[in-house]
């Protein structure tokens, strides 16, 4: 019988229990997964009040195989190895889908979240937005390219990186550690902000040019190095963000991803005069999610992950809250 990490109500601890998954309906697929990262959504998801849907299996960068489609499906077919994002399905008729946001649709539906994700050994997902995964590359190191690696590249593509640029990556987890071999293969530079110093290690280790801590940021970033031209803020700490903006260039990018509902204050002479932009950023573009794929299967960008089994799931999406996750988490199936 299938198991998946459920989150049975809202504010509820998850648990791994057996399920029976209904068969794909139109414009589904059914899944057996290889393996699925662990996000920081997640654990933003288990911190809310009210969920869309639950019980909810949670899970949206999971890799697998599919085992049989819905009626009328024509995307995917049984043995496909597919990738399942937070993406799952939009409108196709608003402005947004119309003209390629299909991410901002309003009336989009996102795996583990307002339908089943894929922290399960098997499950069923929109097939809308499957990707298509290279036989070559590893389930447990594809897998994080699925929300980690996308959202990282939107972030970049976003802030306009150039090569010979420097940009800062604030907070260096699942995204971050992507982020930085990203902005290396453009040719240009990172600098790295974080409060772990195993973190830090780590971001050394991959060759940033400078790392720091937040209280040392402004200095380190602004002082020492002249600023820099983009900042990509993806930590869930609204405190940094004001650090961050304070420490771009003239005309500097800065790019946040991180959610949060806690706000921080900005002074808008600094916006005027250093022509300062500051754009949200969420998941990337279509072209965007090919373009890690293939930097992972050019061997160009390797996610640095942890495999273990699903029951540690719960377990897992904890220490992630705490931040005691290097690199990304992934249950291997
Ligand atoms: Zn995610
Ligand atoms: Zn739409």
């Amino acid at each position: 019988m299938p198991f998946a990490a459920f989150l049975d109500a809202p504010l509820a601890p998850v648990t791994v229990h057996a399920y029976t998954p209904p068969e794909p309906g139109p414009g589904e697929a059914a899944v057996r997964l290889e393996a699925c990262g662990i996000c920081h959504s997640d654990v933003m998801i288990t911190g809310l009040e009210k969920l869309p849907l639950s019980p909810l299996i949670l899970g949206h960068e999971g890799i697998g195989v599919v085992t049989a489609v819905g009626p009328d499906v024509t995307e995917v077919q049984p043995g496909d190895r597919v990738g399942i994002t937070y993406f799952a399905s939009s409108c196709g008729k608003c402005d947004a889908c119309h003209n390629g946001y299909q991410r901002f649709c309003a009336r989009q539906t996102n795996h583990g979240y307002t339908r089943h994700g894929a922290l399960a050994t098997e499950t069923f997902a929109a097939v809308q937005s499957l990707v298509k995964v290279p036989a070559a590359l590893s389930a447990a190191e594809a897998a994080p390219l699925c929300c980690a690696g996308w959202t990282a590249m939107g972030a970049i593509r976003e802030a306009r990186v150039q090569p010979g640029e420097t940009v800062a990556i604030v907070g260096f987890g699942g995204l971050g550690h992507l982020a930085l071999q990203y902005i290396k293969a453009l040719g240009a530079n990172a600098a790295v902000v974080d409060v772990s110093e195993p973190k830090l290690e780590h971001a050394r280790d991959l060759g940033a040019i400078a790392v720091t801590t937040p209280e040392n940021a402004r200095k380190v970033l602004l002082k020492n190095m002249g600023g820099v031209d983009a900042a990509l803020v993806f930590t869930a700490s609204a405190a940094i963000v004001p650090t961050a903006i304070s420490s771009l260039k003239r005309r500097g990018r800065a790019v946040l991803v991180g959610l949060t509902t806690d706000t921080y204050a900005v002074s808008p002479t600094e916006l005027v005069i250093k022509g300062i932009t500051i754009q949200g950023s969420y998941l990337g573009s279509k072209e965007d999610l090919a373009q890690v794929f293939t930097l992972a299967e050019q061997g160009i960008v390797k996610a640095k992950v942890s495999t273990h089994p699903l029951d540690q799931a719960p377990d897992l999406i904890s220490q992630l809250k705490q931040g005691r996750i290097t690199g990304r988490a992934v249950i291997a199936f």
